[in-house]
C-alpha cells in the first residue's frame, strides 16, 4: 500500500514530532486504521512535505516522528496568486467561503472586521477562530487534492486589511460602483502575477472603507445590477478568475 499523505499546519510540528488530535487524528487512526510503525507523509501550508512514522497512538492523539522532509512542491496552478480580502459575514457563512474558496484555488484569505459586519470577534476569541479557519482550509485542501493550504489571517478593520497590499491587481467589489465593471477591469492588461479582491459584509461597505481601499490602489468594480450575497460574490469572483487565468 502506498504511504498516505495528510495535509496539516506547520504549527503541528515541534522538536521533530508532529502531534494531531481532531480531524487528522480521526482520519489517520479511526478511518484509515493506521497505527504505530506505519509510515506517513505530511504536507504543510507552504507545501513542504515531511516523511515520518507513527510512534504513539492514544485515545485522542497520534504522534508522528519526522524522519526527513522535502521542499515545497510548487502549486501547479496557472492562475495568479489570489487573495480574498473578505469582511467577516454572519454565522457560519465564513466556513462556506473558506471551503469553496479553497476548492476554487484562493491562495490566501485575509478576513477583516467590516464597519457593517454584524459578527464581531473579541480579542480573546481571535487565536481560536484563526486556528479553526485554518483547519477548514486544510481540510478543504485535503479534500480537493491541493498540495498547499491557503492561509487565513485576521485584520481588525478594513483600514488594516487594505494596508500591506503588494498585489499587482487590487480590486474592491463595491455595490455602489456605477461606472466600472469587473469585465472592464479584467480586460485591461495581461495576467497579473497576484490579485487581491476586497468583498464587503452583508450590510455592504461603508464609504470610508471604500476610500481606505482606494487609497491603497484598489479599483472599485461592479458585478452588475443584481446585489449578490457576500458569500456568492466571494465564490463567483474566484470562479471567474480561475476561468480566465487558470486551468478550468
Ligand atoms: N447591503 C448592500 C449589499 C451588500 S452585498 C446593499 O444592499 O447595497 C455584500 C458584498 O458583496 C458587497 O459589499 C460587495 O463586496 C459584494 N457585492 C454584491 N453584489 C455586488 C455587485 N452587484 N457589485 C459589486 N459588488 C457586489
Amino acid at each position: 500500500m502506498s504511504v498516505r499523505r495528510f495535509m496539516m499546519h506547520s504549527s503541528a510540528i515541534r522538536d521533530g514530532y508532529a502531534s494531531f488530535d481532531g480531524d487528522i487524528y480521526n482520519h489517520m487512526v479511526r478511518v484509515l486504521r493506521l497505527g504505530t510503525g506505519d509510515a506517513v507523509q505530511l504536507s504543510d501550508e507552504k507545501g513542504i512535505t515531511y516523511f515520518g512514522t507513527i510512534t504513539q497512538v492514544s485515545k485522542e492523539r497520534v504522534a508522528v516522528t519526522i524522519t526527513s522532509s522535502s521542499p515545497a512542491i510548487e502549486n501547479d496552478s496557472t492562475a495568479p496568486r489570489i487573495t480574498i480580502c473578505q469582511a467577516l459575514p454572519k454565522g457560519d457563512k465564513i466556513d462556506l467561503i473558506l471551503q469553496k474558496g479553497t476548492e476554487l484555488g484562493a491562495h490566501e484569505f485575509r478576513l477583516f472586521g467590516g464597519r457593517r459586519s454584524i459578527a464581531k470577534i473579541r480579542d480573546d476569541q481571535q487565536s481560536g477562530k484563526i486556528e479553526r479557519w485554518n483547519r477548514i482550509t486544510a481540510e478543504a485542501a485535503r479534500q480537493c487534492g491541493r498540495p498547499d493550504i491557503p492561509e487565513v489571517t485576521w485584520c481588525p478593520s478594513a483600514a488594516a486589511a487594505a494596508n500591506d497590499s503588494g498585489q499587482e491587481l487590487r480590486l474592491i467589489l463595491w455595490e455602489g460602483e456605477r461606472e466600472h465593471s469587473l469585465k472592464d477591469a479584467l480586460s485591461i492588461g495581461g495576467k497579473p502575477s497576484s490579485v487581491i479582491v476586497a468583498i464587503g459584509p452583508e450590510g455592504g461597505f461603508d464609504p470610508l472603507e471604500v476610500s481606505h481601499f482606494s487609497q491603497h490602489g484598489y479599483q472599485p468594480v461592479s458585478l452588475g445590477s443584481r446585489i449578490l450575497r457576500t458569500e456568492t460574490a466571494s465564490i463567483a469572483i474566484l470562479a471567474i478568475m480561475q476561468y480566465i487565468w487558470g486551468e478550468m
